[in-house]
């Protein structure tokens, strides 16, 4: 296979060849070294794109010509090159860590992924987390690829119009301006797949995307022999009734696993960043089928293993669920195509199988296909547990097999040069490509007097960046010349700048800060200390609440005329405006209602900055805050939709930022003006918080706790003859629960212990099916028990009845402790596979 660009321009001359090589690659979105070089060619595109492949793909052939004979180019852009090769071919943290590979290849599945605003195919925290995901596999050197969509329109972006309303606006991705490739197979043709849809086939068309070493593979159905409506199915990210998401939810999961097929690869981990991707598990399990000629069941257990669901969702809502009768129109041509029917798949989506009109849970389906699933944050993970308990009845809500890996976020992609250049004085140019360990001691030796430095530059520079946006938006809305005059002096590089930006939607309870307009209105304009504020976001194009509190912002600012240097509203929040906000603001606020944050990444973009946090504690902040690190909102409970702690709550707010944030930011301030209060903070806040939220850290988790011992479990079940066996054993099971029963139960006490027997028999189970444990839930001071109860001697005169005893500390009265009967198998992943409990009691 080879990969040819699709030029616009005239094809580059051998020399500048090197050129198409770096601009096709995103690593420049995150190493800086070749800036020069774009600069070079084009400042003022350069200035406002950042995008390298543009330029390339604007460049005339006068400046081909002028470039290929300027000698010292060449020679600048040659060293880039080779640089570049440098780095791909260099041994990796993963390579020297796992000199013995624990697994070959992930391939990472996701239906968005922020990697750069050049790249338009995300919506918000998911897909930024996806591509902070890939950005960390490609410096960590991990055998990981992305599959994903082409977007041919992504999200739509904002602008706002002259009531300070939001107006949506869906301007066209075109692939030959983004830094895509189609891939091509060895005859040189654009590879496409063609997908069975319900009496006609779609066809795909694959691109790619280079993340340095990672690989993103890209799918869109814009082709022109597609009927009409079947090119728009790739058109809008989170757009159209369900129909177009489930074909969305189709092209990504089983295109996306067609494709790997037909590039020759085979990962062993699919990794499913939330249910959207669920489909490929059925697709996995076909090619298994098709590969050593099984059937569904066994292919489905065979492979099951290898696959990874991470949740994002903190409610039942957030689920994809689709009417069975829509689903059943797309897979109506599987019995005859993969010998398997129908019911058999939608019962994957279903709490109750035999319920036919149950909708399909994406999320269900996810579970039924993997082996381990995760959720994001600490407090996700039990939120999850809860979710996704009644796929578990009657086992007890923190045996639910919900684990957690904690979001990180890309640091390179984040950090401002100010920042950079504080780090790399202390913890060296490597500091993001391995080991964290030494990271928090080594930064804590910076100075009050170079953390303010770096700060007051940062916030200087978020305020150029401000004001340059504002004239803009006032521009196009045709505001008066003199509002548009004032704009260039708008915000002061010496006030306190907080920032809020995220996602319009009632659960971020994005108007917190203006439940009381008169109070808010004092802090900002305080004469002493005053506050400024840059706010940004959108809102779902079908969310009228949300947008409703898009105006009621921009109504505030626009009925305080004498704020207007203090608060800006930054339209279409993207992944640009985020990188500006979050280098240059001194405190991220974060207002959720809990649990709905199952993590949020955008405050914890700011930890390498030095910025600081302000946040309720849900999510990530839960696990972060330290009264040395920040500020916290809320009571570590949850209050639903109640109004009147809403209110206390923004009162809290309104406090904590007039009585500490404030009052640390400007007082305290030593002969040099440096407020040393609240560079301790910074200190403490970006040496212990910023190694441990970064998606090094994550990734790392990730592998030791999710991709390892799924890869091993996966090699266990290559045996045709273990997945029989496992096949075999979830039958007897199935067949003989019903009779299973407990007969009596002994407990004797000693001093100091408790000596518990009890009688069970097994119908016609092989009593290494099962085992007995002795349980004890967990209370106020006690964690959760499972003892493990020893089988001893067979009843005489009973069939297949045993006595299973065990010894347990006494600290705890006896009536906690009660015995149980659950599946038991080598290789086996119990409740996940098997969700039979008995219980005495
Ligand atoms: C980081 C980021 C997000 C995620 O933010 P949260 O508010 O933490 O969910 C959303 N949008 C953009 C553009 C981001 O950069």
């Amino acid at each position: 296979m080879t990969i040819a660009p699709c030029y616009l321009l005239p094809q580059l001359p051998e020399s500048l060849a090197g050129l198409a090589e770096l601009a096709l690659d995103l690593r420049w979105s995150w190493s800086h070294a070749a800036d020069s070089l774009w600069q070079r060619i084009a400042p003022a595109l350069w200035e406002d794109t950042r995008n390298p492949w543009l330029i390339l793909q604007n460049m005339g052939g006068d400046t081909l010509q002028r470039l290929a004979q300027d000698q010292d180019f060449i020679a600048q852009l040659d060293t880039f090159v080779s640089k570049h090769h440098e780095h791909l071919s260099q041994k990796s943290w993963f390579s020297e860590t796992y000199p013995h590979p624990p697994f070959n290849q992930v391939a990472y599945f996701s239906m968005e992924f922020g990697l750069s605003e050049s790249l338009p195919i995300y919506s918000g925290g998911l897909g930024i987390l996806a591509g902070d995901h890939l950005k960390t596999a490609s410096d960590l050197g991990i055998p990981l690829l992305g599959i994903g969509l082409l977007w041919q329109q992504g999200y739509f972006r904002q602008s706002l119009d002259d009531c300070g309303r939001q107006i949506e606006l869906y301007p066209y991705n075109d692939p030959t301006q983004m830094p895509v490739t189609p891939v091509r197979d060895a005859e040189g043709e654009w590879l496409r797949l063609e997908l069975p849809f319900p009496g006609r086939k779609v066809i795909l068309r694959a691109w790619q995307a280079q993340v340095g070493r990672v690989t993103l593979h890209l799918l869109d159905s814009n082709d022109p022999l597609n009927a009409p409506a079947d090119r728009g199915i790739t058109a809008e990210l989170y757009g159209g009734g369900p129909e177009t998401r489930l074909q969305q939810e189709i092209c990504l999961g089983i295109g996306g696993w067609m494709l790997l097929r037909r590039l020759g690869i085979q990962p062993d981990i699919c990794h499913l960043n939330e249910g959207h991707a669920a489909f490929a598990i059925l697709a996995r399990a076909y090619s298994h089928m098709q590969d050593h000629g099984t059937a569904f069941p066994w292919a489905l257990t065979a492979t099951r293993a290898g696959n990874i669901f991470t949740t994002h969702t903190p409610v039942a809502a957030g689920f994809d669920r689709f009417p069975p009768e829509l689903l059943t129109r797309y897979i109506a041509g599987a019995p005859e195509a993969f010998g398997v029917d129908v019911e058999t798949i939608l019962a994957l989506g279903r709490e109750n199988p035999e319920d036919i009109r149950e909708p399909f849970n994406m999320a269900w389906l996810a579970i039924h296909g993997s082996g381990i699933v995760n959720g994001v944050s600490r407090l996700h993970g039990a939120v999850s547990r809860r979710l996704f308990q009644p796929l578990f009845p009657r086992w007890p809500e923190n045996e639910v097999p919900v684990t957690h890996i904690t979001n990180g976020v890309h640091m390179p992609s984040w950090d401002s040069a100010e920042a950079d250049a504080l780090w790399t004085s202390r913890c060296g140019k490597a500091r993001w490509l391995g080991d964290l360990k030494d990271i928090e001691t080594d930064f804590r030796q910076t100075s009050d007097a170079d953390l303010w430095q770096m700060r007051s530059a940062a916030r200087q520079q978020v305020i150029h960046f401000a004001r340059q946006r504002l004239q803009k938006q006032l521009a196009a809305a045709h505001a008066p010349d003199q509002d548009c005059e004032h704009a260039r002096t708008a915000l002061d590089p010496n006030t306190l700048t907080i920032g809020f930006a995220r996602r319009f939607t009632a659960y971020k309870r994005p108007n917190m800060l203006l439940t009381d307009p008169d109070r808010l209105y004092r802090l900002l304009n305080n004469p002493h200390y005053p506050v400024q504020l840059l706010i940004a976001g959108k809102a779902h194009p079908k969310d009228g609440a949300g947008k409703a509190m898009i105006q009621q912002w921009t109504q505030f600012i626009r009925q305080h005329p004498d704020l207007a240097g203090r608060m800006v509203f930054i339209a279409d929040y993207d992944m640009l405006v985020a990188e500006h906000l979050v280098q240059g603001v001194d405190l991220w606020i974060n207002t959720p209602r809990r649990p709905w944050e199952a993590s949020g990444t955008s405050g914890m973009k700011v930890l390498v900055n030095g910025g600081l946090n302000l946040s309720e504690l849900d999510g990530w902040w839960a696990e972060a805050y330290g009264p040395e690190t920040g500020w916290a909102l809320g009571d570590r409970q949850e209050h639903d939709t109640d109004l009147e702690w809403e209110q206390q709550e923004a009162q809290q707010l309104y406090r904590v930022l007039e009585e500490e944030v404030v009052p640390l930011f400007y007082h305290q301030r030593d002969a040099n003006g440096c407020p040393c209060g609240w560079t301790n903070k910074i200190r403490e806040s970006m040496s212990r918080l910023t190694p441990q939220f970064s998606s090094n850290r994550m990734l790392q988790d990730y592998i030791s706790s999710l991709y390892t011992p799924a890869a091993r479990l996966l090699a266990a079940r290559q045996e045709r003859a273990t997945v029989e066996g496992i096949s075999r054993w979830q039958h007897d099971i199935h067949q003989h629960w019903q009779s299973l029963h407990f007969g009596e139960l002994h407990v004797q006490s000693d001093p100091g212990t408790h000596h518990f027997q009890v009688h069970v028999y097994l119908d016609d189970l092989d009593p290494d099916a099962v085992a007995v444990q002795l349980f004890a839930n967990g209370d106020d001071t006690h964690a959760p028990e499972v003892h493990p109860m020893d089988r001893g001697d067979a009843l005489s005169g009973a069939i297949n009845g045993y006595n299973y005893h065990c010894t347990v500390p006494g600290d705890r009265p006896i009536e906690h402790f009660t015995p149980r009967v659950i599946p038991h198998r080598e290789h086996c992943l119990v409740p996940m596979e098997n969700t039979e409990i008995l219980w005495y009691r």
